[in-house]
């Protein structure tokens, strides 16, 4: 299932064309916008050596 939100009215829904709401644009609401790099993950962990 894949849901997308609407760009105007910002409602989620399962249509892909058009919002049912507003017939606004739709987008995806969790754009893969970047990737964590190794170093970072491991920074995440907050692992401290001495
Ligand atoms: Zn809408």
């Amino acid at each position: 299932m894949r849901l997308r939100r609407c760009a105007v009215c910002w409602r989620y829904t399962l249509r892909t064309d058009k919002c049912p709401v507003c017939g606004g644009d739709l987008v995806n609401p969790h754009p893969p916008s970047r990737m964590l790099s190794e170093s970072e993950l491991r920074a995440s962990e907050g692992v401290e050596r001495g």
